[in-house]
């Protein structure tokens, strides 16, 4: 698979230089749409091909002409002699969530650097070059007084850099990712931009990969989705199959909502970081504000999804045969790694809300996508509208008062539903003029069960368009736009 990720289809290199037969190197959206299929066969392995992209992007980005040249071209190679893998080592004992806090010392030694310390979570830890932070010395506490270096495995004449790969973690998933702990025993490290800038420079790849986990999220979902209906669709449960019984059939849709939602929240993620690349400012303060929502939320939903379609699969879900339980393994790491949700929620609330009020630029482009979704029935964008505006009104009031910082999670899901919600209903009308409007579908599960459920002690009542639209989005075929358009009008929206 290694083979595959690098060097047949070049993943770690799509954005950097031309791969699969494109002219130049490949634009967000796709290379996702690449994360999607890749991590669907094998997730722990995305993250070498990730981190190897991003480290490279940093190099490229920020390094001297020489650090380009020496290690920035070799990170992007799809020769197997000259590749070098990268990673990014922020994580130390004393700071995860608090980088702030970190010890790693370096001791300037004519026009480099020695360091001196520890990191304690690596990914891809016997990569060829790492950047990472660390403090130099003298330099003030906290987050500005780091600075981003890089640091070669092998140094100019032939021989290993000074630092140990104390051991591998032993995770509870993603075993084909060898994360170590590493011991810097005066290893020769180049300074990688402006010296104390190091938080932001790391911010650009932690903000990328944030994003990059929404897809792997969705792919993980999608894949946890098509061993769940295959299941249903061939197993026979007390004289019928199992896809028919009412509460199978529920079962899968709470698989299948958050794995589209997810598809289609990184999907537009991809879509307004091409747009943000190209220069739009609105994109920019755009993606400020989606990139932890969907991050967060994404990845939490992966962990209930892939537990879901453990019990879909009965007995045989706990047995390693079938891929169901590395799922589950798999969908825990990612809520940690690039900000825990917690990090992520106050990320969204106090800063992109609170600081940086990119809100204003979600609800224009709520609005926007809303206006824009033709063939979208009245009542329905109606009620949309009042939703998205709800969910940004609560994040923003979340935001204003320090003690409501607790319900910053809360803020951060019904941002992301609000989002999905509009979206999906949006590319069901798009797709729907070429014949299937199933996505429309699915926005209104989002919008009862997420964003607007009744009282839970309500009294139980058949819902005609949940019984239909479960009936279409299980049936696999394409749904006409008026049919979808009706679904969604009647009942609670009317
Ligand atoms: C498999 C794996 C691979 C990893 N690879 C890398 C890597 O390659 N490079 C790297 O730099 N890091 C890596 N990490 C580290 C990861 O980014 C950290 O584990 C994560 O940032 C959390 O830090 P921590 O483990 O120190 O937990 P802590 O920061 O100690 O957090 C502990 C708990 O406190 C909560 N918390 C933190 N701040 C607050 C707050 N303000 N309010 C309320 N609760 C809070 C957290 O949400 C969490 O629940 C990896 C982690 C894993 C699991």
């Amino acid at each position: 698979m290694e083979k595959v990720g690098f060097f047949e289809f070049g993943l770690h290199a799509a954005p950097h230089r031309p791969i699969l037969g494109w002219p130049t190197g490949v634009s967000p959206p796709v290379k996702f749409a690449l994360h999607y299929l890749f991590s669907q066969a094998e997730f722990g392995l995305m993250c070498p091909l990730a981190v190897t992209e991003l480290a490279a992007m940093l190099v490229l980005r920020y390094g001297s002409p020489e650090l380009r040249e020496k290690y920035g071209k070799r990170m992007i190679s799809l020769d197997p002699a000259e590749l070098l893998q990268g990673a990014q080592f922020m994580t130390e004992k004393a700071g995860g969530s608090d980088v702030g806090a970190n010890e790693l010392l370096a001791v300037p030694d004519g026009d480099r650097f020695r360091l001196h310390g520890e990191k304690w979570f690596c990914s891809n830890a016997d990569c060829g070059v790492a950047v990472l932070l660390a403090r130099i010395d003298g330099d003030p506490p906290g987050t500005a007084g780091l600075t981003a270096f890089v640091v070669p495995r092998d140094l100019d004449d032939g021989t290993r850099n000074a630092y140990r790969i104390v051991r591998l973690k032993d995770k509870m998933g993603s075993k084909s990712l060898a994360s170590g702990e590493i011991a810097y025993d005066g290893a020769v490290a180049y300074m990688l931009g402006e010296r104390r800038r190091g938080v932001k420079i790391l911010l650009d790849q932690v903000n990328m990969s944030r994003l990059s986990h929404g897809m792997r999220a969705a792919a993980t979902m999608r894949r946890a989705l098509h061993e769940s209906l295959a299941f249903a669709r061939s197993r026979t449960l007390f004289g019928k199959p199992a896809i028919s019984q009412p509460l199978m059939r529920r079962q899968l849709l709470q698989v299948l909502i958050p794995a589209e939602q997810a598809l289609s929240t990184s999907c537009y993620g991809g879509d307004v970081l091409r747009r943000a690349e190209q220069g739009s400012n609105s994109a920019a303060e755009l993606l400020r504000i989606i990139t932890p929502v969907i991050k967060m939320r994404s990845n939490r939903d992966n962990v209930a999804a892939t537990g879901k379609a453990i019990e879909i699969r009965g007995g045989n879900g706990v047995i390693e045969d079938w891929v169901n339980s590395r799922l589950l393994r798999y969908s825990f790491i990612p809520v940690l790694w690039e900000g825990t949700s917690v990090i992520n929620a106050i990320d969204t609330v106090r800063r992109a809300i609170g600081r940086e009020g990119a809100q204003r630029a979600l609800r224009a482009e709520l609005h926007r996508l809303l206006a824009e979704a033709d063939g979208l029935p009245a009542v329905y964008r109606d009620r949309l509208r009042g939703l998205a505006d709800r969910s940004i009104d609560y994040a923003e009031q979340v935001a204003k008062q320090p003690g409501l910082e607790k319900y910053s999670g809360l803020a951060t899901s019904r941002l992301y539903h609000a989002l999905s919600a509009v979206l999906l209903a949006w590319e069901g009308c798009r797709i729907g003029r070429t014949g299937d409007a199933r996505r429309l579908l699915m926005s209104r599960f989002v919008v009862e069960h997420r964003l607007d459920p009744p009282s839970p002690l309500a009294a139980p009542e058949a819902a005609a368009w949940e019984d239909e639209a479960e009936a279409l989005l299980l049936d696999d075929a394409p749904v006409p736009l008026a049919q979808a358009g009706a679904v969604v009008s009647h009942g609670r929206s009317a």
